[in-house]
């Protein structure tokens, strides 16, 4: 899909806008849409897709339903396509900042650090995690080897890494799963975990040992203590665990997955409720504290919250019949199946 992207510091007004432009955020432009409700999209990233495009664009997902495989990359390319009907109009590279309540023209006023503004009748926060940023290891040089790509905290293209010397260091899903599927590609690949016990998927840490005993991965139970070289980073010391020797493993890049940590920023003074930086909803619409402000995806939460893209996908649907009450106050929704509803089917343009 042809992104329409605006450009910063202009004036503009619609009926919802969307606050996150994540697979949830994505999905609620759809059932808004089928709504007749014109939505707007802001995130800071400057592509759409959130922490799938983010964070693990060519990774599968497997539990998206009636799409048995699919990497973080193609689901958020399917939802671009998916929505191209309703022609959202996105406002990337841009931090949602301040929200304010215009009560003389019964509209939210959303303004970013570029100094666009937004006026909408309603607010859908969908913005997961907030900004989120890799925790980084204390090890020395760390920005030097940081700039000089030595160091990198995210996997944007498989073939980057391509015959390359490769240390992996964490014990969770994003670093085993990593190891698992860079390994068979790389010249050679070391994990380096500070214990025996990893926190990844059971099915993950088999796949690494497996591919540990067939050669292709080196495992070393210790933590990483220097980074050498001049120009670039050629080597790592290791000190394993129990071992009187620090042991050195040539390395052309580090890849440490020590979690992320989340920042809520700007949204925390939006004059909201949260709950352990997380929004409380209602599990019929939605709605946070603040009357037409809804939050979806997974900066929400209610009893029995599933962070799962499929939850955010449900909360949508639910939360777009909620929104419709404010920008329609008297039209009641007829409901309809896109199977069989030609109204729906024209404004899906098939
Ligand atoms: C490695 C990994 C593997 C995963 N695998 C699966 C899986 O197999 N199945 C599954 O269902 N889920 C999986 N998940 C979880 C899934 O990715 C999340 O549940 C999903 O991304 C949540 O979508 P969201 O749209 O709510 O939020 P996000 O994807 O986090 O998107 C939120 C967006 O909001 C933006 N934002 C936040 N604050 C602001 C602001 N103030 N201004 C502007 N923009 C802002 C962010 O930049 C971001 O782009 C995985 C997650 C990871 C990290």
């Amino acid at each position: 899909m042809e992104l329409i992207i605006e450009e910063p510091g202009k004036i503009h007004q619609t009926d919802a806008l969307i606050i996150g432009a994540g697979p949830v955020g994505l999905f609620a432009v759809f059932e808004l849409g089928l709504l007749d409700i014109k939505c707007h999209l802001v995130d800071i990233l400057d592509f759409p897709g959130g922490q799938c495009s983010e964070l693990y664009p060519e990774k599968p997902i497997y539990d998206i339903p009636a799409l048995p495989i699919v990497s973080g990359q193609e689901l958020t390319d399917n939802l671009m396509k998916q929505i191209k009907p309703f022609n959202p109009i996105f406002h990337l590279g841009q931090m949602a900042s301040e929200l304010k309540w215009d009560s003389k023209n019964n509209l939210w006023v959303l303004k970013t650090d570029e100094e666009t503004t937004i006026k909408a009748r309603v607010i859908i926060i969908a913005a997961g995690g907030g900004s989120f940023v890799p925790k980084k290891p204390p090890l020395n040089d760390r920005e030097k080897y940081e700039e000089l790509g030595g160091i990198q905290y995210a996997v944007r293209k498989i073939k980057n890494f391509e015959n390359k010397r490769i240390v992996i260091s964490g014990g969770g899903d994003s670093a085993l799963d990593w190891a698992v599927n860079l390994a068979p590609i790389s010249e050679n690949l070391t994990l380096v975990h500070r214990r025996e016990d990893f926190r990844a998927a059971p099915d993950t840490v088999s796949k690494m040992y497996k591919l540990k005993d067939d050669g292709l991965i080196d495992l070393i139970i210790g933590q990483i203590k220097e980074l050498k070289g001049k120009d670039k980073l050629e080597e790592i010391s290791v000190s394993p665990v129990g071992g009187v020797k620090t042991q050195s493993v040539k390395c052309d890049v580090l890849l440490p997955f020590f979690g992320l940590t989340m920042k809520l920023g700007p949204i925390a003074n939006f004059g909201i409720n949260f709950e352990n930086n997380l929004i409380p909803v209602d599990t019929e619409r939605f709605e946070t504290s603040e009357k037409s402000i809804f939050a979806i995806g997974d900066i929400n939460f209610y009893p029995g919250k599933l962070k799962l893209i499929l939850s955010g996908f449900h909360e949508a649907a639910l939360m777009s019949q909620a929104a419709h009450e404010y920008i329609y106050p008297d039209k009641k929704i007829r409901f309809q199946y896109t199977t069989s509803s030609s109204s729906l089917q024209k404004k899906l343009g098939v």
